[in-house]
């Protein structure tokens, strides 16, 4: 059997595997990455929060993505019917990135896995991790099943689990915990033939409200192939009005929405629709002697405000941090260090994302009352700054949205 010995394994190339990786490296501690697919590989998750330019750049990762020529985001546009809410990155309440971008993330992932791997961490590609045994110190002999189907083993002071969607940890350690988040779906592909807006503001990412009392929503996200990465969110009895069949059930969504359809009439599928469900999922805890969980393998809420890149990127930054403190001998407080921080922004998020789905959101961003402040806060929350304590929308998240939906519903 091939075994190996490093500091630190992490699973999956994803952005949070690469990030990490890259932090870990450049203090100076082997890590090596176990990557279960080949890439390029499609993945969803394709618009970035200008929180993530920071990130990146911490990483040592930005140059690569900004060689790319990605199509640059400088906002979001919210629509329902004739009404339009836009928000502009570089109109914010918190000083950060006033730009991003939308990223097809086979070649975004691959980018972030290649400069990686050119900084000298070892990735093994194809290889599976399926079992781990941690010892009483907390250094763990993890078992990888290889191409050929031979096992390999890798001993390693400490695991950082990066595996989205496989959820390895929480899986083998029976972590996972339901979300409260009530079930939704997913159908997307891409496109060509989006009628885009022309200039200012062709790179922002549009989100169209749909003709339905929970909000179901779709999303149009140019890219600067000239692809479109279009899909829609919604409850299953949503989705049951229309056709079976994927292709054909997208298409109607499409043309049943005054805002998709004029842009994306006469568009054309660049692959067969996709359709993904029950992807809000929780994990009782997010670390433990010799791991923690980084990325969608910690909680993932819900795509609406395109939290989940920006999520994975903080989580594997502060994960990283908190292992080369423990590495360099010092004893750091995970709970505190990790947990509690990230959390601030995820529950920041957890409120918006509720507060859309019950149209308190929706009711603020159309009211003609909004002052330009509230903009300006909400501006940073949709940005990713949801760990600036100065933004009211961010210490008081809960009772801010809470009590301005009030004041537009009573007054706006
Ligand atoms: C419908 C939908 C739309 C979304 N839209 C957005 C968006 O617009 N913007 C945004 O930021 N986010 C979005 N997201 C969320 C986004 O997809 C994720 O948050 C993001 O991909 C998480 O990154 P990650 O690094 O944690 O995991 P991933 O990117 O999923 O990477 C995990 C890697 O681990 C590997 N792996 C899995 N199991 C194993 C194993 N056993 N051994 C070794 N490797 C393994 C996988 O092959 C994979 O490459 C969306 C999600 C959904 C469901």
């Amino acid at each position: 059997m091939r075994t190996f010995n490093t500091d630190v394994m992490i699973i999956g190339a994803g952005p949070a595997g690469s990030t990490a990786a890259a932090l870990i490296q450049k203090a100076g501690f082997d890590c090596m990455i176990i990557e279960k697919q080949t890439f390029p590989r499609f993945v969803i998750g394709e618009s970035l929060l200008p929180r993530c330019m920071d990130l990146l750049d911490e990483a040592g990762l930005l140059d690569a993505v900004k060689a790319e020529n990605f199509m640059l985001k400088d906002g979001a546009v919210f629509k329902r019917g004739s009404e339009t809410c836009t928000f502009r990155f570089d109109q914010q309440f918190t000083s950060g990135w006033g730009y991003t971008y939308q990223v097809p993330r086979e070649r975004f992932d691959q980018v972030l896995a290649e400069t990686v791997a050119s900084k000298g961490v070892p990735i093994l590609w194809q290889h599976g991790v399926t079992d781990v045994e941690f010892r009483e110190d907390g250094s763990s002999v993890s078992m990888l099943e290889a191409p050929d189907g031979s096992q390999v083993s890798v001993t390693a002071r400490f695991i950082l689990d990066g595996s989205g969607y496989g959820r390895v940890l929480p899986r083998l350690l029976d972590l996972d915990e339901a979300s409260m988040l009530p079930l939704r779906e997913s159908y997307f592909t891409h496109v060509t033939g989006d009628r885009r807006p022309v200039g200012e503001g062709e790179g922002r990412i549009w989100i169209c409200i749909l003709d339905d009392p929970d909000n179901a929503w779709m999303w149009i996200i140019p890219f600067s192939d000239g692809k479109t990465s279009v899909g829609v969110v919604a409850k299953p009895d949503f989705l049951a009005r229309y056709p079976e069949d994927p292709d054909e059930k997208l298409r109607a969504i499409i043309d049943d929405n005054v805002n998709t359809r004029g842009r994306l009439a006469n568009c054309e599928f660049t692959f067969p629709v996709k359709r993904i469900s029950g992807y809000s999922i929780s994990a009782k805890k997010l670390y433990g002697k010799g791991f923690a969980l980084m990325g969608n393998a910690t909680e993932f809420l819900d795509p609406v405000f395109s939290s989940g890149v920006t999520l994975a990127l903080e989580s594997a930054n502060r994960a990283a941090k908190t292992l080369i403190a423990q590495l360099q001998g010092e004893s750091p407080d995970w709970q505190t260090a990790y947990v509690d921080h990230l959390m601030l922004g995820v529950d920041t998020f957890r409120t918006f994302v509720t507060a859309w789905y019950d149209d308190r959101l929706p009711t603020i961003f159309y009211s003609p009352i909004k002052p330009e402040v509230l903009q300006q806060q909400i501006c940073s929350v949709l940005a990713g700054y949801v760990w600036d304590e100065e933004n009211p929308c961010v210490r008081h998240h809960e009772r801010t949205v809470e009590v301005i939906a009030k004041a537009c519903a009573q007054y706006g």
